[in-house]
């Protein structure tokens, strides 16, 4: 039976550590501060807002949520994330998504400064990823490797398998592990006989979006399996990986929730204190 790759203890470590960093840069002078932009009354992304304001009280930082009505002309918007980015007192700016109807993503996305953009979205961030230059890079794929890194995990060498290469999870995911010195292997929705390959894994990652995807006969006996999805489904939430099936025949694996996702908010901290250095500030 397969060991957990606990995502709520690797959290709680991940925070300590931050928390100690935020108080050395208080001794500096610098208060880090993350700003939040939220644009209309999407349940999910006020819930989302309120969760990062939480953790961002528990350890230290400075937080302030911006939040415009849905009828804001995108002008507006891009007006609040210019003055945000000229702030020197905010060191991370988050744009909530999805946004109303009428807003380009593109346009907001673009809009933040590269080195406060700390969701890793700008197209300068998403060249960093490939040229291997230091950026700000998204959340959930460097959840991943931290998981596996910080469960004992050796990455180099290893034979990984990344099921999806969606923008947020996926296709980042590939660059930043091939930066650890896996080889990689990547597939999607047009990979014919996914389990020909899921079966060839030494590290399997799942980021699909579709509940159970991967069943127990893609998974080679003794492998390590991440799963990064999360799928609302009647019986409550569930991953990309057929979890109680998977769990017999892997040696590690994350579950859902508290595994991938219980990372996320904790690395998205973790850029705001990489902004401040990228920003000019020295540790
Ligand atoms: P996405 O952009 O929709 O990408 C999904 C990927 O899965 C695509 O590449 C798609 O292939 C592939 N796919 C779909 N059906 C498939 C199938 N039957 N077999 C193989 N591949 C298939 O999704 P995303 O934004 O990257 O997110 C992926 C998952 O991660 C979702 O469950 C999402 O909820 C979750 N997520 C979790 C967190 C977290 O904090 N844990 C954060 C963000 C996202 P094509 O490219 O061919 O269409």
């Amino acid at each position: 039976m397969a060991q957990l790759l606990d995502g709520k203890a690797v959290s709680k470590v991940l925070k300590e550590e931050i928390r100690e960093e935020i108080a050395q840069w208080k001794e500096k002078g610098v208060q880090p501060k993350l700003a939040v932009i939220l644009v209309g009354d999407d349940p999910a992304s006020v819930v989302y807002a309120r969760s990062k304001q939480k953790v961002c009280e528990g350890i230290g930082m400075a937080f302030e949520l911006f939040t415009m009505p849905g009828s804001t002309p995108e002008a507006d918007v891009l007006a609040q994330i210019e003055s945000l980015n000229n702030d020197q007192a905010v060191h991370g700016i988050m744009i909530e998504l999805p946004l109303p109807k009428g807003i380009s993503k593109e346009k907001v996305m673009s809009a933040v400064r590269p080195d406060k953009d700390v969701d890793g979205v700008h197209p300068i961030n998403r060249g960093y990823i490939l040229s291997g230059e230091e950026g700000l890079f998204p959340a959930t794929p460097q959840s991943c490797i931290e998981l596996l890194l910080r469960c004992g995990v050796q990455i180099a060498g290893k034979h990984v398998v990344i099921v999806g290469r969606g923008e947020t999870v996926g296709k980042p995911l590939v660059f930043l592990i091939l930066k650890h010195n896996a080889t990689v292997t990547i597939c999607h929705s047009k990979t014919p006989d996914l389990g020909a390959f899921t079966r060839q894994a030494d590290i399997l990652i799942a980021a699909v979006g579709r509940a159970k995807l991967i069943k127990k006969d893609m998974v080679k006996a003794g492998a390590i399996v991440v799963d990064a999805g999360i799928n609302e489904t009647p019986e409550g939430i569930c991953g990309d990986v057929d979890f109680q099936a998977v769990q017999e025949v892997a040696e590690l694996i994350s579950p859902v929730p508290g595994g991938v996702g219980s990372l996320t908010t904790a690395l998205i901290m973790r850029n705001v204190l990489k902004g401040i250095v990228l920003q000019g500030g020295t540790r």
